[in-house]
């Protein structure tokens, strides 16, 4: 007689899974104020820097910098007319011969000295910074100034081995190099272009942005106690008309740019056709892509990091948010539960998260696109946090249900808004990652290496960060592809746009 099994209850080996107790500190209690207190040692004017000098502008004009956390006039400002920018390019032009002359472990000397007085006066840079920018002074003391002496000290190193840039190939520095830079990292964007200008043996024009022009007149002073020989650096102060005048000039054998993509396609035109080299470090909206096996909890510092971290004005920010279907409800609630203890507020209080917009179009504009955003039918959420009276603030913000065509999901906002889209497979989040114009970066959170070495391959980015965001290091180069510009900044490939084979 044949035996019937019997029938054994299947049991399942999961467990049910306990609720996952909720880390949150930030609403249990009010943190005391704890602002800080170092001496930026501003001035009430800051004039040109031409020639190892600071001098007054031929135009005779100035214009304020705000502080953008209460509006208040920090300084008086040069406005550098076409006199001015062609006595910069003659300084530097002089500065050249002797400069490029001189042994790059002598030139390397010059960069090492810059590095270590920037260090010794960190704080006082990091509070002027604070200050002219609207960034907590937690980023510009921890973040800003440590990476602008770094690029100076790594430079350095490279003064006296510029043989082994390209091997089996002599190098030479090209000559006066023109620089604009934008306001979201005033020095450290001054210190990506400065120190692998000079360490090729370049000698520069360089202007800051109009709204944040400080801390570049403020490192004049260093450069001055730094002994570096008049010319070799030169400073000028003004708009996006002084900055056409820098690119324009005849004697700028290299022009490096970063600003916005729309800058930098009339700058490439406006350079076609000469013999100018041109690197251009242009806009972003980078896919930060989590996959259903990404550690959760990390991967939402990640988010928080990649879009919050300097109220989102970063060209690399992860502003596209791109989450596995599975996991697309639990990332969101966790995301929602962060941001609700982010603190906005004074960036000259240590404990601020999030600081002041740099100025009120910038704020204008973000707010008009988040406008859009909730027009075009996605889902808004800001946490309930209070903003000073006065200054330009802005709450962080979180779309869901956006879709591809949505202009949050297309367009630079250039602040602390975060457009959420889902995917199902592998192939779709790469698709939609690369649907963009844009191809400066892109984050991957998975538990796999493989799949992460497959997607950085796939993903039109010059930059790909797994399971971490906005990592930087002066050894590795930064730099986009597509509307994102070209040419590297940083490492080894960042040094080859300084120089030209010879
Ligand atoms: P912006 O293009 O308006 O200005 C950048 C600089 O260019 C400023 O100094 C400005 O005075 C100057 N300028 C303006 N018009 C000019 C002209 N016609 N000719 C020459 N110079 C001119 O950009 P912004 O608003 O100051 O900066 C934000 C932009 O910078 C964002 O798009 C951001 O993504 C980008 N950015 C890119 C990188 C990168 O490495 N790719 C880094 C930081 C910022």
């Amino acid at each position: 007689m044949a035996k019937t099994a019997a029938k054994k209850p299947v049991r399942s080996s999961v467990r049910p899974r306990r609720p996952e107790p909720a880390l949150l500190f930030g609403d249990r209690w009010e943190y005391d104020p704890a602002p800080e207190t170092a001496d930026p040692r501003l001035q009430a004017r800051y004039e040109l820097f031409i020639n190892g000098r600071f001098v007054a502008p031929r135009t005779g004009r100035y214009f304020d910098s705000l502080n953008p956390a209460n509006e208040r006039k920090l300084a008086e400002i040069a406005l550098a007319g076409e006199a001015d920018v062609d006595a910069a390019y003659a300084a530097a032009q002089r500065a050249f011969p002797a400069w490029s002359r001189l042994p790059g472990a002598e030139r390397g000397k010059y960069l090492f000295r810059i590095a270590r007085l920037l260090q010794d006066r960190a704080r006082e840079f990091a509070v002027a910074e604070t200050m002219d920018n609207g960034k907590p002074i937690r980023e510009t003391r921890d973040f800003d100034l440590p990476m602008a002496a770094a690029h100076f000290f790594y430079h350095a190193g490279w003064a006296d081995k510029l043989e082994h840039l390209a091997p089996g190939r002599k190098v030479a520095p090209l000559g006066v190099v023109g620089q604009v830079i934008p306001w979201n990292f005033p020095l450290l964007m001054l210190a990506w272009k400065l120190a692998p200008a000079l360490a090729a043996g370049n000698t520069v024009v360089l202007k800051p942005a109009e709204t944040t022009s400080i801390t570049c007149l403020k490192l004049a002073t260093i450069l001055q106690d730094a002994g570096l020989p008049p010319g070799v650096v030169n400073f000028v102060t003004g708009a996006g008309e002084t900055g056409a005048r820098v690119v324009a000039h005849p004697a700028a054998a290299k022009v490096a740019f970063t600003g916005s993509t729309e800058v930098g396609k009339a700058i490439l035109r406006s350079l076609a056709g000469t013999e100018k080299k041109l690197t251009l470090e242009l806009g972003g909206k980078a896919a930060n892509i989590i996959l259903e096996d990404a550690p959760l909890d990390q991967a939402v510092e990640g988010i928080v990091n990649g879009i919050f971290f300097n109220q989102g004005h970063v060209c690399c920010a992860g502003s596209r948010l791109l989450v596995q279907e599975p996991v697309a409800e639990a990332v969101l609630a966790k995301l929602r539960r962060r941001i609700a203890t982010l603190r906005v507020g004074d960036p000259m209080d240590k404990n601020t998260d999030v600081g002041a917009i740099n100025s009120r179009a910038q704020l204008r504009r973000i707010a008009a696109l988040v406008e859009s955003g909730v027009r075009e039918g996605a889902e808004l959420y800001q946490p309930a946090c209070a903003l000073p009276a006065k200054g330009y603030y802005f709450r962080p913000s979180v779309f869901s249900g956006v879709t591809m065509s949505h202009r949050i999901a297309r367009e630079e906002i250039f602040g602390p808004v975060l457009s959420v889209l889902t995917f199902r497979t592998v192939d779709e989040a790469i698709e939609k990652a690369n649907n963009t114009a844009y191809g400066l970066s892109a984050g991957v959170w998975t538990d796999k290496g493989s799949r992460i070495l497959r997607m950085a391959a796939e993903l039109k980015a010059g930059v790909v960060w797994a399971n971490t965001y906005n990592k930087f290091d002066p050894a590795s180069p930064f730099g986009g592809y597509k509307e994102s510009g070209f040419g590297r900044e940083g490492g080894r490939h960042g040094l080859l746009d300084y120089v030209r084979a010879v």
